[in-house]
């Protein structure tokens, strides 16, 4: 058996640990980076960039790259890329087994096993497709962990004797969970989750890229079809523009090109903090109900809550801060790095699998963050209609959790019965999300009212189980939901294993080489004339010191290339934000 990791595999930026005698600890990437960009691209050798060197390609062959793709985990979204069509757990698959080679390179040895995160409001299909991504990679995946539950582990266990209440609010790149954590005796119990699966800070950069479009006269829907390059390029300015706003009052953005270049005179816009606060007010709104409603559940009211924990690249805008303050009227806390904070926790996680003796005593216990049950049919006034939810598991029920209900047949002499499963919170199914179906067969013949058990079995993983008996016979029909409709079967999974493995890919310890020249082309667009051809001729040179791998060469070239991209470009220095 190999080494086990805790992965938080974000929307932006994934990240890779484990626990040893001092505590949780991130491992670094090729590059020396603890966050990898979740991002994945094709060079125009076909071989496969994962992380920096990908995002770079982005920007100047965005049809060569992908990124924020875990916001279609579970669906049938797909992507073609280098002439393959993709499903998001196959390029989820491809970041986690990226930071599984930089986890065997740390070790040394084989890395297995791994515990993933997942946003607590992460539905079954999206979390099996996160199962499906961590088997693609070649891991065994021990535990599904809800990001905002890894938190509060990563918090918890520096303090495991602590007594209070937290809120740990977790607001990533794509996704916003709150989760309400009681602390007590060494025990860590989520009282109540809940959330939004379309809320995180890509949404403010989309609408800081829509209303820079706008000032221009230019509608977004019509230059992202015309001019891809151009909103490619413009959204990563934004980005940035975004990120400087946490700090500064006030910057600007430049409006590059239909190519995505910044030729001369490019437009400058100038965005003041309060600007960009009042375009994005709709959706820091939308944090508000989803606050109300795990409080409510764990029925504490924002007096009783001890502290208010930060996690996610986007609660280092103020206005969230601000926003938090406002409702609950504390500080929040931010001790450990918001990036980093989710991939300690599952650090941790994994570290508790193994039962490492660093965290013995810490006991962890989570909830369903959804409703769970099956469709039924109602008697209304002798006339039968169906279409109704009855829930089974209620939502925010502490998991492992086995429920059973009983049924009826409706009919006279129904030998058949189909179960239609469902998550969500709406009375009638139509509202909600169908999961799958059991169809119990062979009940006897009989006048109406034949009961048949229905039984949920939630497990750690937030993974169903179904089981129906007819009482009368005690035959059982089971049913574990590992195959929503969109997902993948046995076979397809073998198919998606096997074409992973064959993309060409470049050697680890080509990493950085890769990554400077996907910079270095990307700076190249970026630059006046005159210092282009200087760049000419440092990059040529440096490729052809790759040509004939002469090692000391390489690093001799390497140095002056790096030593001027970064004198002319700041883009490629901050992309972790203010940390
Ligand atoms: P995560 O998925 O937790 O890595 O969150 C990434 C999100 O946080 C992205 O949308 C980033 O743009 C955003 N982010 C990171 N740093 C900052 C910052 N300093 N100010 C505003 N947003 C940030």
């Amino acid at each position: 058996m190999g080494q086990i990791v805790g992965i938080d595999l974000g929307t932006t930026f994934s990240a890779v640990g484990y626990l040893d005698q001092q505590g949780p600890r991130l491992i670094p990437n090729a590059l020396g980076d603890v966050l990898t960009p979740s991002a994945v691209g094709f060079d125009t050798d076909g071989h496969l960039l994962v992380g920096r060197a990908a995002k770079e390609l982005q920007v100047v062959q965005p049809e060569r790259c992908v990124s924020a793709f875990k916001r279609y985990m579970g669906t049938d979204w797909t992507i073609e890329l280098a002439g393959r069509r993709y499903l998001p757990e196959e390029l989820s698959s491809l970041i986690l087994k990226s930071l599984r080679q930089d986890a065997e390179a740390h070790f040394k040895g084989v890395v297995d096993r791994a515990v993933i995160t997942v946003p607590a409001y992460f539905n079954e299909p999206q979390r099996q497709a996160t199962m499906r991504a961590g088997q693609l990679a070649g891991l065994t995946v021990e535990r599904i962990l809800n990001e905002p539950t890894a938190a509060a582990i990563a918090y918890g266990a520096a303090d495991a004797k602590a007594e209070k209440s937290l809120v740990v609010f977790d607001l990533g790149g794509g996704t916003f969970d709150v989760s309400v954590v009681e602390q007590f005796e060494g025990t860590l119990e989520v009282r109540a989750s809940a959330g939004e699966v379309f809320l995180g800070g890509e949404d403010f950069t989309n609408a800081l890229v829509a209303r820079v479009l706008e000032s221009k006269g230019l509608v977004f829907e019509r230059v992202e079809a015309e001019a891809p390059r151009l909103v490619s390029r413009l959204r990563q300015e934004c980005e940035q523009a975004k990120k400087r706003l946490s700090s500064c009052a006030e910057t600007t953005v430049r409006l590059p090109n239909a190519q995505g270049e910044f030729p001369g005179q490019a437009p400058v816009i100038t965005i003041t903090r309060s600007d960009f606060e009042r375009w994005t007010t709709h959706i820091l709104n939308r944090i508000d109900i989803p606050i109300r409603r795990a409080l409510g559940d764990a029925k504490l009211s924002k007096d009783d809550v001890h502290d208010l924990v930060l996690v996610g690249g986007a609660t280092r805008m103020p206005q969230v801060v601000d926003r938090l303050k406002w409702l609950f009227g504390r500080d929040p806390v931010c001790r450990l790095n918001p990036d980093e904070t989710v991939a300690l926790g599952a650090a941790v996680q994994a570290g508790l699998i193994d039962r490492h003796e660093q965290v013995e005593e810490l006991v962890v216990t989570d909830v369903a963050p959804f409703t769970l049950g099956i469709e039924i049919a109602r008697d209304l006034a002798s006339r039968i209609r169906d279409g109704y939810f009855m829930p089974i598991i209620n939502r925010n029920t502490t998991i492992p959790v086995s429920r059973v209900e009983r049924v009826y047949t409706i009919h006279n002499n129904q030998t058949y019965m189909e179960i239609r499963i469902y998550q969500g919170e709406s009375r009638r199914v139509e509202g909600n999300l169908l999961l799958g179906k059991v169809t119990v067969q062979g009940i006897p013949r009989g006048p109406a009212g034949q009961a048949v058990d229905v039984r949920f079995t939630y497990d750690l993983n937030g993974v169903l189980e179904v089981e129906a008996v007819v009482v009368e016979t005690q035959q059982k029909v089971m049913h574990v939901i590992t195959r929503h409709a969109r997902g993948m079967s046995d076979a397809e999974l073998q198919r998606a294993i096997a074409a992973m493995n064959r993309l060409k890919t470049h050697p680890r310890e080509e990493a950085v080489n890769r990554f400077l020249l996907r910079r270095a082309e990307r700076v190249y667009q970026e630059l006046p004339l005159g210092e282009r051809e200087f760049l000419d001729r440092l990059l040529s040179a440096f490729e052809e010191a790759l040509e004939t791998q002469n090692e000391e060469e390489i690093v001799g070239m390497r140095l002056a290339l790096e030593e001027f991209l970064n004198r002319v470009d700041s883009s490629g220095q901050d992309d972790h934000g203010d940390q």
